[in-house]
């Protein structure tokens, strides 16, 4: 009989526990519920896809995960741990790490140095702890060969592979991702695709990631969660929602309209 394949299993590798559980996540701004009642999970070593049209509660749901903004009603489990009402740093310690629509370098620092401070932060290590880990995420991403540069002099496509090298840095089990793709020119995105499955091997993480890039998400996803005005419209794998009249009709239908637009 044949033996199953270890190489398979991430060193990290899921257990029951390993689960983001967010259930009935709602966030009221004034007058408009932002984010309207949205559930989904995400394991270890999964993709899952955050899909919708501008402003439809995709980087407010993220920002509610990750504590940066106070949840109006719902639960947030990490590994079956309540982290609703959290300060952002202690769910970063319990292994939840983000980037951000807008990327937030130290201009002044050296890549590298950018990557080390984000693990010092997160996980209260020393400099030369950080810097081995700093090292290991700079080369996940494949840009070693920048670590001496100022962030200032970066090109966009570079400074978001940093973001993603700072988010590494901190060792999580959940990698929440608004818009990596965002200003990316093709080889860019192919190479980002690369990257994210690496990550998913290598390190055993589950990622969220938002994009409008239906290529990176369709190729990257296991599974693609749609927000419409807050809501959850529709939820399942790439094809399913590829076919689904409500996705097409709120957002891949006017994706089209607005590619054909900018194409025409
Ligand atoms: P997306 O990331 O899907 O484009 P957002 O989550 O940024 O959407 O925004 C969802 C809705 O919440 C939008 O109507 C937006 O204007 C509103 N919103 C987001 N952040 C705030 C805020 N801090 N205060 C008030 N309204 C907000
Ligand atoms: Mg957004």
């Amino acid at each position: 009989m044949e033996s199953p394949d270890l190489s398979m299993t991430a060193p990290s590798a899921a257990t029951p526990g390993d689960r983001l559980d967010v259930r009935d996540l709602t966030k009221d701004f004034g007058g408009l519920r932002a984010v309207d009642g949205v559930s989904f999970t995400l394991d270890r070593g999964e993709i899952l896809g955050l899909i919708g049209p501008n402003g439809s509660g995709k980087t407010t749901t993220i920002n509610l995960v990750t504590g940066l903004l106070a949840i109006t009603s719902g639960s947030v489990k990490a590994s079956g741990r309540e982290m609703a009402g959290w300060p952002p740093y202690r769910i970063a310690r319990a292994g939840l790490a983000r980037t951000f629509q807008v990327v937030k370098l130290f201009k002044d620092f050296t890549v590298a140095e950018n990557v080390e401070v984000a693990a010092m932060s997160a996980k209260k290590l020393g400099r030369a702890e950080a810097r081995q880990r700093a090292e290991a995420a700079l080369d996940l991403v494949g840009i070693t060969r920048l670590a001496e540069l100022p962030a200032r002099i970066l090109p966009q496509g570079e400074e978001r592979r940093v973001e993603i090298a700072r988010a590494l840095a901190t060792d999580p089990v959940f990698l929440l991702l608004d818009e990596p793709g965002a200003g990316l020119n093709d080889a860019e995105t192919e190479i980002l695709l690369d990257t994210l499955q690496r990550i998913r091997e290598r390190r055993g993480c589950g990622i969220l990631i938002v994009d409008h890039d239906m290529r990176l998400i369709m190729g990257l996803c296991d599974r693609i969660h749609v927000l419409n005005y807050g809501r959850t419209i529709a939820e399942g794998l790439p094809e399913q929602i590829r076919r689904e009249p409500a996705v097409i009709e709120a957002y891949l239908g006017a994706e089209e309209e607005s590619h054909a637009a900018a194409a025409g």
